[in-house]
């Protein structure tokens, strides 16, 4: 295995690149952020280290569980779009309760698809 084939995911503890430098066993691994440096004990072979860094099962588990709910909020968005109608761009102020509650809701889903994305 080649250096360059190999794919580490990122640090876990900070989302930092991680660089590999050396031969196989003679080298370290490190976190480019916080400096993080795994120990790769019980592994013998570089593709073993490889997969034991890069297995992150509650990480996959959480990352496809927020991708989901994401695509639900868009979804509830774009009914509560279909439902306000040409109410949509309107103050509202000036909006009939029912409508404008439903822009509440659309505002409250839109906040928490903007606080999803920031980092
Ligand atoms: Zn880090």
């Amino acid at each position: 295995m080649s250096k360059k084939a190999i794919e580490w995911r990122d640090c876990p503890i900070c989302g930092g690149k991680m660089i590999w430098e050396g031969e196989e066993w003679e080298s370290y691994f490190l976190c480019t952020e916080c400096g993080y440096s795994p120990n790769f004990e019980g592994c013998e072979t570089l593709e073993q280290a490889v997969e034991w860094w890069n297995k992150r099962p509650l990480e996959d588990q959480l990352r496809a569980r927020i991708a989901h709910l994401e695509q639900n909020i868009e979804k509830a968005k774009e009914i509560l779009e279909e439902d306000m109608g040409e109410w949509l761009p309107v103050e509202p102020l000036y909006m009939p309760d029912h409508v404008r509650a439903m822009k509440h809701a659309w505002n409250a889903l839109s906040e928490e698809v903007s606080k999803v994305g920031e980092k």
